[in-house]
């Protein structure tokens, strides 16, 4: 199935063999991509199952589809990242959210630690979560997965470290650490399947923001010998992290 034939609809939306797209989506297939009748395209849950379905009518906005089959996407991966970032400037999380989603991760913590520069007025927070929702949404879409990661926060430092006993291992990327790597943290924690990365905001960490984090169980790695800008760190990393634990790449 083309990439562009995959849609996300609510799960709501799908009622024993029947699924009704609405809105945005229901525009794209019908405006966009001319789709008529007769023609195949995939429905994701956003759970992770694929549907191939027949559409059966268009209307201006409605589009409505017998499914034909479910099964489980593949393309998913075994590993749990979370990805807990500090706010950066401007629309820098926009392009992190992207990739690190077309990478496969599977949520995102947004935290607002001391050194964050960007202001957010709190009437913007939840336009801000649904735009970043909306990238790894069509992040997802478009690569093939079925699953499409959570964006929570925002999160002061202290919240984030009660969120750090929930998985198996939490990385904080820490300039200041010059020996652990990840693939050491990483292979000292062998069978991992829930990991949380950590990474900070452009002015960096504090370092009691880092002692906290490791009192709450988590191990500083560094990223190699440059200091890299947090977008690079977070995309980098969790492409890493994903090379040591998936057996694919
Ligand atoms: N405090 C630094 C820059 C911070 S870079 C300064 O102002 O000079 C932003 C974030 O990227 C850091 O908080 C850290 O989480 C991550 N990072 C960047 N380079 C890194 C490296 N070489 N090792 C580990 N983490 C790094």
């Amino acid at each position: 199935m083309p990439n562009h034939r995959r849609f996300f609809i609510d799960p709501n939306n799908i009622d024993g063999s029947d699924a009704l797209i609405t809105g945005e989506t229901a525009r794209q297939i019908t405006k966009v991509l001319r789709l008529k009748e007769g023609d195949v395209i995939c429905l994701l849950d956003g759970l992770g199952n694929e549907h191939s379905a027949l559409i059966t009518s268009t209307s201006k906005d409605h589009v409505a589809a017998r499914i034909l089959g479910a099964n489980t996407c593949s393309r998913e991966l075994e590993t749990e990242l979370t990805l807990a970032i500090c706010l950066p400037k401007s629309d820098k999380l926009d392009l992190i959210v992207q990739k690190c989603s077309e990478l496969g991760i599977s949520r995102y913590v947004i935290v607002n630690s001391e050194r964050v520069i960007a202001k957010l007025d709190e009437t913007k927070v939840a336009e801000r979560l649904a735009r970043w929702r909306k990238i790894a949404c069509e992040a997802v879409e478009q690569c093939g997965g079925a699953r499409v990661p959570e964006v929570n926060g925002i999160l002061s430092f202290s919240a984030l470290t009660t969120e750090i006993a929930k998985n198996d291992i939490a990385l904080v990327a820490w300039e200041e650490e010059k020996s652990v790597g990840l693939k050491k943290a990483l292979n000292a924690n062998a069978g991992a399947k829930s990991v949380m990365l950590i990474v900070g905001p452009e002015g960096g960490l504090t370092e009691s923001e880092v002692e906290s984090a490791k009192s709450a169980g988590a191990v500083c790695v560094t990223l190699g010998r440059r200091i890299l800008r947090a977008e690079t760190a977070a995309i980098a990393a969790c492409a890493a992290i994903l090379y040591e634990l998936e057996g694919e790449l």
